[in-house]
């Protein structure tokens, strides 16, 4: 069986502020094309075919996380996601899927999968998910989370619109920061108001509603969307 390892080389020392990913996927021309676009911005790709060569290279600590196709030619994308959890690795993984059934989005997530795509996707939004990780992780270039016109400083906690700094109260940064780290995901009310109880206040019941009220009046309209009944999203 064809397994293609490209540009894997064990023992190349890991720098520490860039992060390094696997990306499993057999198909090739996609893998090859996200191989380019990811390195491209700055991430270290390296890439291999199947669901054997997936469990090789993560029996070592190299990558900081991994992307993983379901659709493997030797074994099951959920079961190398479940071999990894297995082997208690708590590296990040989004999945990759073709497979567009709500029952194969919550069973990798059940197995421990942190995010998924579901293909074609496109490649801003895949980005946008692995800088959330990369965020998390800590080991992001920057402090600047930048979505079309605005611009979050999270280290100097400011905000600028189009250059302009911006003025916003410590819960609209806090309500804004939440919907811009998770770019292209929806984030309920229940989560933002989450965040916002990090700062040990009482929350009325519609606090959420005012302050996402009181941001769209500073930012571009659509910036803040609302999905009905779901939550708000901010879409790169
Ligand atoms: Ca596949």
């Amino acid at each position: 069986m064809l397994c293609l390892v490209s540009d894997f080389k064990l023992n190349v020392s890991k720098i520490a502020v860039i992060m390094r990913i696997l990306l499993v996927e057999d198909d090739l021309p996609l893998a090859q094309g996200l191989q380019i676009s990811l390195r491209h911005e700055g991430f270290v790709v390296d890439h291999v075919s199947c669901g054997k060569g997936a469990l090789a290279a993560l029996s070592y600590p190299d990558h900081d996380m991994a992307i993983l196709d379901l659709g493997l030619p030797d074994i099951d994308g959920l079961k190398v996601l479940e071999q990894v959890r297995n082997k208690k690795l708590s590296l990040p993984i989004i999945i990759l899927t073709a497979r567009d059934t709500i029952d194969e989005k919550v069973q990798g997530l059940d197995l421990g999968a942190d995010d998924y795509l579901v293909k074609p996707f496109e490649l801003s939004e895949l980005i946008a998910r692995l800088r959330v990780i990369e965020r998390r992780l800590g080991t992001a270039n920057s402090a600047i989370i930048k979505i079309k016109q605005v611009q979050m400083d999270t280290a100097a906690h400011k905000v600028k619109l189009d250059q302009q700094d911006i003025t916003l109260s410590k819960k609209e940064y806090m309500v804004l920061k939440t919907l811009m780290e998770n770019a292209g995901r929806i984030q309920s009310r229940e989560q933002i108001e989450s965040r916002l109880y990090e700062w040990g206040e009482e929350i009325a019941s519609n606090a959420v509603e005012v302050h996402i009220s009181n941001l769209r009046k500073k930012l571009p309209e659509q910036f803040i969307q609302t999905i009905r009944g779901v939550g708000y999203t901010v879409n790169v």
